[in-house]
């Protein structure tokens, strides 16, 4: 499979976050996976680009022109598409893309994240989503979901389907054994 990799253009204030990214790229890799991420050389991005060259596994990257500078477009890709927009990038992004999986990481990789799986909810497509979630980074998050739950804005079968791991060993088996839920309105 292919995996879309959201992550921080910054490393973030725990080791934590570089180790786990680490970890997830070497364990997608001995799994047979190629990497899709955002193309950039910096942050959490560029740990996963070099992680998964080191590791030999194919890494697609899809930047816009206007970032090239900013996130430093990593030329030592197996692939690089250079976009001219944000929404192009996604859509290349998560087009190319069997799973979609949000490692730590700022408003972009938020907006990423939710855009994936809020495609998913409605059943535009039929990937799975996940979260590595390291020193639980994501509970705020996670709690405002469960909050959207108790409130009614957001199914318990749609939460639940969403996948979270904090070890990125389980990751390989929780993609491939995920199955979607009734899209809403169905
Ligand atoms: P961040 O999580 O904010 O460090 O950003 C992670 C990645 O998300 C970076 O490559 C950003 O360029 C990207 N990003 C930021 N805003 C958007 C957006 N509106 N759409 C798509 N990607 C974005």
């Amino acid at each position: 499979m292919r995996i879309a990799l959201y992550l921080g253009s910054a490393t973030g204030t725990s080791p934590a976050y570089r180790e786990a990214t680490v970890r997830t790229v070497e364990v997608l890799a001995a799994s047979g996976h190629e990497l899709v991420y955002g193309g950039g050389s910096v942050g959490l991005m560029g740990v996963a680009a070099d992680t998964a060259l080191a590791a030999g596994m194919p890494v697609h990257g899809v930047i816009t022109r206007h970032l090239m500078d900013g996130e430093t477009g990593h030329f030592g890709l197996t692939s690089l598409d250079i976009v001219e927009t944000m929404t192009e990038r996604k859509e290349r992004m998560a087009s190319m893309a069997d799973a979609m999986v949000a490692l730590p990481g700022g408003i972009g990789t938020l907006e990423e994240f939710f855009e994936v799986w809020t495609a998913q909810v409605i059943g535009v497509h039929h990937k799975p989503v996940a979260l590595v979630d390291v020193e639980d980074y994501w509970a705020p998050m996670l709690d405002m979901l469960d909050h959207m739950v108790a409130r009614g804005f957001l199914s318990q079968a749609h939460r639940d389907n969403l996948i979270r791991v904090t070890d990125p060993e389980d990751l390989p088996a929780a993609l491939d054994l995920w199955a979607p839920a009734a899209a809403k309105w169905s």
